[in-house]
């Protein structure tokens, strides 16, 4: 079978990967990297010993598919490009800065029927993939994403930036329309929101609780789903999963403190995890990496015309309720009312003390 011609455009922080793992690759043929910094592009071209380009034009008609790892506010105009001549593309997540844009990628993706792939790579978590077998039907989900402020992605926020990785995650357990959507952030950095808590109520009755902060000292990312299967978490990081039941005797007879002898009352506390309620650690197979995972079924898809594990429809849905979210932070009224402060660039300003300010010797600072 002949190598796949691909090429990645935008090799920054995370294309340079991409780059790094398609040059690895036995089946594809690594024509070349695009980067508007041609220093850049140079750099990674002879790491991967391929050609370096500043634009896209030299690729037309040279590659079968690309991989798009730009800034958000190009994935439009650059995916579109290659769509619009048949090209497969890949293109990181958020699919686009608007659910218009995004339509227009599908709708050129279905036009020339190839594979539009969008890069939520948490789909490739092991441990998220061990969940998804899984028939869980999640009536309460709790999602935290957490990360140190690192400067880059701040064209968007925290919701498109972390926040999205996690409402694709929901909307692909939960089986339901979104009813209500509650949210309020704060930008610290000015520019965009970097710190946003949503609740997201589903027609289903399931209610999501999400947290995205760029500006955390430690990174967290965990996912939590009760359901009347059971209990699920994930670590992310850690790669994690930890699945919790009912006991087939507490399902036939339930669980009635009242009628248990002191005895057995005095070891409950004990025998609820692992008696009362089973728990299973899952080792999800860390044995690859998930980037790797992404791109590996991206070019199955591609060679077999499949439909992509996250498809351009998945990328639309998770920035639509991403926007329905920042509309939400932008409304939201911090003193309960409209005359008040409003919106992710309007905290109220600081009042009153927790303690005292620290003593600071006037003459000294002013020296500083
Ligand atoms: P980055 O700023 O480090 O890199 C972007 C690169 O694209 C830069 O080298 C820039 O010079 C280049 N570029 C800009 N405009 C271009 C254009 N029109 N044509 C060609 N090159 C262009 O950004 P990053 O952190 O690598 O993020 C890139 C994308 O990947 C963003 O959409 C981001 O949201 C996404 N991302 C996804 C994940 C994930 O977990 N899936 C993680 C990080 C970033």
């Amino acid at each position: 079978m002949s190598r796949l011609r691909m090429a990645v455009i935008g090799v920054g922080h995370l294309g340079r990967h991409h780059a790094r793992i398609l040059a690895a690759q036995s089946d594809v043929e690594l024509v070349g990297v695009v980067d508007s910094n041609s220093d850049h592009a140079l750099a990674i071209a002879q790491q991967n010993c391929t050609q370096a380009f500043d634009s896209i034009g030299p690729l037309f008609g040279k590659v079968d598919a690309v991989s798009v790892v730009t800034p958000t506010s190009f994935h439009h105009p650059v995916a579109g490009e290659f769509l619009r001549r048949g090209v497969p593309v890949m293109v990181e997540k958020p699919i686009c800065k608007t659910v218009e844009e995004a339509e227009e990628l599908i709708a050129e993706a279905r036009a020339a029927n190839v594979p539009l792939q969008v890069g939520h790579i948490e789909r490739f978590n092991p441990a998220f993939e061990e969940l998804a077998r899984r028939p869980i039907r999640p009536s309460f989900i709790e999602a935290e994403r957490h990360g140190p402020f690192t400067g880059r992605s701040t064209d968007i926020g925290a919701v498109l930036d972390l926040m999205i990785h996690d409402l694709d995650l929901i909307l692909s357990l939960v089986d339901s329309a979104v009813r209500d959507v509650r949210a309020f952030g704060t930008a610290v950095f000015g520019g965009h929101e970097d710190m946003v808590n949503a609740r997201i109520e589903f027609e289903s009755g399931c209610v999501a609780h999400v947290t995205a902060s760029r500006i955390s000292p430690k990174p967290k990312r965990r996912l939590r789903v009760w359901a009347p299967e059971g209990y699920a978490g994930i670590d992310f990081v850690s790669r994690k999963l930890t699945l919790v039941q009912v006991s087939e005797e507490v399902r036939r007879h339930g669980l009635n403190p009242n009628s248990m002898s002191n005895a057995e009352r005095a070891t409950l506390k004990d025998d609820l995890f692992g008696k009362h309620l089973e728990v299973q650690h899952v080792e999800a197979d860390r044995s690859g990496d998930q980037l790797t995972a992404e791109l590996r079924h991206f070019i199955d898809c591609v060679r077999h015309n499949r439909t992509p594990r996250v498809t351009g429809e998945d990328g639309r849905d998770a920035l639509a309720l991403a926007h329905r979210v920042l509309d939400a932070v932008s409304a939201h009224e911090w003193e309960g009312t409209p005359d008040g402060s409003v919106g992710p660039h309007c905290m109220p300003k600081p009042a009153g003390l927790l303690f005292d300010h620290p003593a600071i010797d006037r003459d000294e600072a002013e020296a500083a």
